[in-house]
């Protein structure tokens, strides 16, 4: 273990090295450009018989230019100073492991990944070498078997104590109800610490604010209400580590590869380049990557683990209310299930388009989704659902029986 994170260190800070070596090329571009175009207007006010005063102003604006240009010319020796050196210090670590195969660019992510393979089929190594191991978690189905994996590895290893769930808080006003509480009795049932973070206003806010809904392909919601809110927790914990060298964070996502092509091709661990620095590496790490739909609710059913209700009445991803990546019938089941338990989101989601005159789908408004909801509740009536129908659904009507007592006695 000590060096294969050695190398990965090594590995980082390359790539660190040349991805800023690379912004100081552009960087130096960009100020020859605008240094060459401000010298190109002087000569052409000199010919053109410019004021004096204009002339003047135009000549300060070169020397100005000018001036950046070299700064950027100087950052970009610097950074290809530091770009060489980290990638011989690297090529002279990996050389014992390796003779003869280069270091650089593509040899670089191809060597990063077999060492993060290795490292992911060792779990017990991974967490007995972690200094702290972060789980997120949205409260829902994947994660919570996430965190089951993660924790009963981390108790066998006999180090629990490393273990914080994270749970980012979007609000009533974008989850279904319940959520936060759901997630914090979890991390109490396991024994773990439980840490929340909170993104203002959640989705409708988000919305808001920005006067127009996200899409699959610009999935702001996910950053500014989940990822960005966790990631300072990292400098945080790093913090209060207080190690003396580099700490080693794992930080535990509850993904699963058939849930879309971009996460089937996630690896199992990855290496956090955002949330790295010298004084800690973070390593994404999949525990249920591998899992099917079936299996996560197995393990559910067999570890009598509480899983939210609204899986019970059909809606299959505990996300956002109104997700921007659900289709149409979850929606309209989801407008169902909002005046099944008595919410207003539907009225105020149809408020919010309105006001800023933009529809959450281009072909698609929460208005037409609602207007299909009301079509839909008058001919089957309102939505009938009992408790462990997910359970039935997935795994039958025994697991879900045993499951519904094992709950019961447990609480
Ligand atoms: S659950 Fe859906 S809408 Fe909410 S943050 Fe995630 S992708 Fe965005």
């Amino acid at each position: 273990m000590p060096t294969r994170r050695r190398l990965l260190e090594g590995i980082r800070r390359a790539h660190q090295a040349d991805a800023a070596h690379t912004t100081a090329v552009r960087a130096l571009t960009r100020a020859s450009t605008a240094s060459a175009d401000a010298r190109a207007r002087v000569a052409s006010a000199a010919a053109s018989g410019f004021s004096a005063g204009d002339l003047a102003a135009a000549r300060a604006a070169v020397d100005d230019l000018a001036r950046r240009e070299l700064e950027a010319r100087r950052k970009l020796c610097r950074t290809f100073t530091a770009a060489r050196t980290a990638n011989s210090t690297l090529g002279a670590l990996y050389a014992p492991h390796a003779r003869g195969r280069g270091t650089g660019g593509r040899g670089r992510s191809v060597i990063a990944a077999g060492i993060l393979g290795e490292l992911a089929e060792t779990p017990r190594e991974l967490v007995l070498a972690a200094d702290a191991i972060v789980v997120s978690t949205s409260g829902g189905k994947d994660s919570l078997v996430c965190g089951d994996r993660v924790v009963t590895l981390a108790a066998e290893a006999g180090c629990l104590d490393k273990v914080v769930l994270v749970h980012a808080d979007l609000g009533e006003e974008s989850e279904w109800p319940g959520v936060r509480e759901l997630a914090q009795r979890q991390a109490e049932q396991w024994g773990v610490r439980f840490l929340v973070v909170k993104a203002e206003g959640g989705l409708l806010g988000l919305v808001e604010k920005r006067g127009m809904w996200p899409d699959a392909a610009r999935r702001l919601c996910t950053a500014s209400l989940k990822r960005d809110q966790i990631a300072p927790l990292f400098k945080q914990i790093t913090d209060a580590l207080g190690l003396d060298g580099q700490a080693l964070i794992l930080s535990a996502l509850g993904i699963r590869a058939a849930e879309s092509p971009a996460r089937a091709r996630k690896a199992p661990l990855a290496l956090d380049m955002r949330a790295s620095s010298s004084r800690r590496m973070v390593l994404t790490w999949h525990p249920v990557l591998e899992l099917t739909e079936a299996d996560v609710w197995r393990r559910i059913a067999e570890a009598a683990l509480e899983y939210h209700p609204v899986y019970d009445a059909l809606i299959p991803r505990l996300s956002c209310v109104f997700c921007v990546l659900a289709g149409r019938d979850i929606l309209v089941r989801a407008v169902r299930l909002c005046w099944a338990l008595g919410l207003d989101l539907p009225t105020r989601y149809v408020a919010l388009e309105e006001h800023i005159g933009h529809r959450s789908r281009e072909k698609l408004s929460i208005a037409d989704i609602v207007a299909e909801a009301t079509l839909a509740e008058a001919e089957e009536g309102p939505l009938i659902w009992a408790r462990g129908d997910a359970l039935r659904r997935h795994v039958g009507e025994e697991a879900a029986a045993g499951y519904l007592r094992n709950l019961a006695a447990a609480a």
